[in-house]
């Protein structure tokens, strides 16, 4: 069978023969559909993230992806049900992490994930999973299942910051998100389509004509061009924000994500920077989180309750999003397109097989 690998570092990923799986007990084998491609992927190939299994010299690349299984095993699939495979595989047997159905929340060396760091991933045309890290998703969603692993890293994300505002009367009415990219973009769409968020913003740093930009404006919310200005004036320029969902992985933006906050408000951190030291008026950002109940939250990865929570999502979107968001869908003859970083590229996936 054909899988797309990459040598960390090499800088671009490479298509090879290998054998397909046998599932072992307890596991399904899956037919792989569509994977998607991401931040995280580049950042794997470009080798400042990730690692192969350990002992192999490559790793097969993805980490969303959407399949239908081919052989149940002894596991309670059906041939021909559609599902959504989980990330995160414990390194060694079992966890405690694992056991409680938190692997989210697993610390460094207690994890490894699937196409990212420790594991092969889903560019496959068939993956073996064990069956409680196969989600299951309606047929009708197959096509857009690859979105159903982002889409969960905001379920989480948000989860988390509005459960540090229950204890309180608490209305979520703007919300900003930082990064256009398409884990920004997803974000910002379920806000204003799923939780009907008031007023939007979206932080870019693109001149028009941008298709993140037309996307943007389409949801309805505002886009916050951070050269012209930067995040610690949205407030003056716009109006302080009860949320903020940092999706650059610029790291300056998470201590900005405090001055651009209402008072009571919170700011998610999904964004994943590189070391970098600059100055910040500690005692100002730290007096203004502890005056006005402010709340940082950082969240990675996701868990099954995600995923379907995810799914949810998914169906509740509107399909113009989708056919705008999704910018190229490629068959393996030419997957190479799918990696390619241009600004009209949004999301794309490789498509193994279809239905
Ligand atoms: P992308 O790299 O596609 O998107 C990042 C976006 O942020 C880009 O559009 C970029 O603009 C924009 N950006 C960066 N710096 C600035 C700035 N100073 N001002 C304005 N805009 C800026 O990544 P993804 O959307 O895939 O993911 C977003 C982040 O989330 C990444 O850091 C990724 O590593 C992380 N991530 C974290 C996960 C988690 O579990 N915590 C899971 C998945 C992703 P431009 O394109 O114009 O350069
Ligand atoms: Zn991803």
């Amino acid at each position: 069978m054909d899988v797309i690998t990459v040598e960390p570092g090499a800088g671009e990923p490479t298509r090879l023969e290998r054998p397909r799986p046998e599932p072992g007990s307890g596991e399904a084998l899956v037919r792989t559909l569509r994977v998607g491609v991401d931040g995280t992927d580049r950042e794997v190939i470009a080798g400042h993230h990730g690692e192969p299994p350990e002992g192999a010299d490559r790793l097969v690349l993805g980490h969303e992806a959407v399949g239908v299984v081919e052989k149940p095993g002894g596991t309670d699939f059906a041939v021909g049900d559609v599902v959504v495979p989980t990330v995160r595989r414990p390194p060694n047997g079992s966890n405690a992490y694992f056991e409680r159905g938190e692997p989210d929340m697993a610390p460094e060396g207690e994890y490894v994930e699937r196409g990212i760091a420790g594991a092969d991933g889903f560019m496959a045309e068939y993956v073996t999973s064990p069956a409680e890290d196969l989600v299951p998703i309606p047929e009708d969603l197959a096509h857009l299942g690859f979105l159903v692993e982002p889409v969960s890293i905001t379920e989480k994300a948000l989860e988390y910051a509005l459960a540090s505002r229950e204890p309180f009367e608490w209305d979520l009415e703007s919300a900003l998100v930082l990064g256009n990219g398409s884990l920004g973009l997803l974000t910002l769409a379920i806000l204003t389509d799923v939780l009907e968020v008031e007023r939007a913003y979206c932080l870019g740093r693109r001149d028009r004509p941008d298709p993140t930009i037309d996307f943007v404006e389409d949801l309805g919310a505002t886009y916050v061009d951070s050269r012209e200005t930067p995040v610690p004036e949205i407030p003056d320029v716009h109006e302080p924000v009860d949320l903020v969902y940092e999706a650059t992985g610029y790291a300056r933006h998470a201590f900005e994500t405090i001055e651009a906050l209402a008072p009571n408000g919170v700011g998610a951190l999904v964004g994943v920077p590189g070391d970098w030291e600059f100055e910040i008026d500690g005692g100002r950002l730290h007096r203004e989180f502890v005056l006005h109940n402010k709340a940082l939250v950082g969240t990675v990865n996701s868990n099954r309750d995600h995923f379907e929570a995810a799914v949810d999502t998914l169906g509740d979107l509107p399909d113009w999003v989708f056919e705008d968001l999704v910018t190229g869908v490629y068959g393996l003859e030419e997957y190479e397109k799918a990696f390619d970083e241009r600004d009209d590229v949004i999301k794309t996936a490789v498509e193994f097989d279809s239905l």
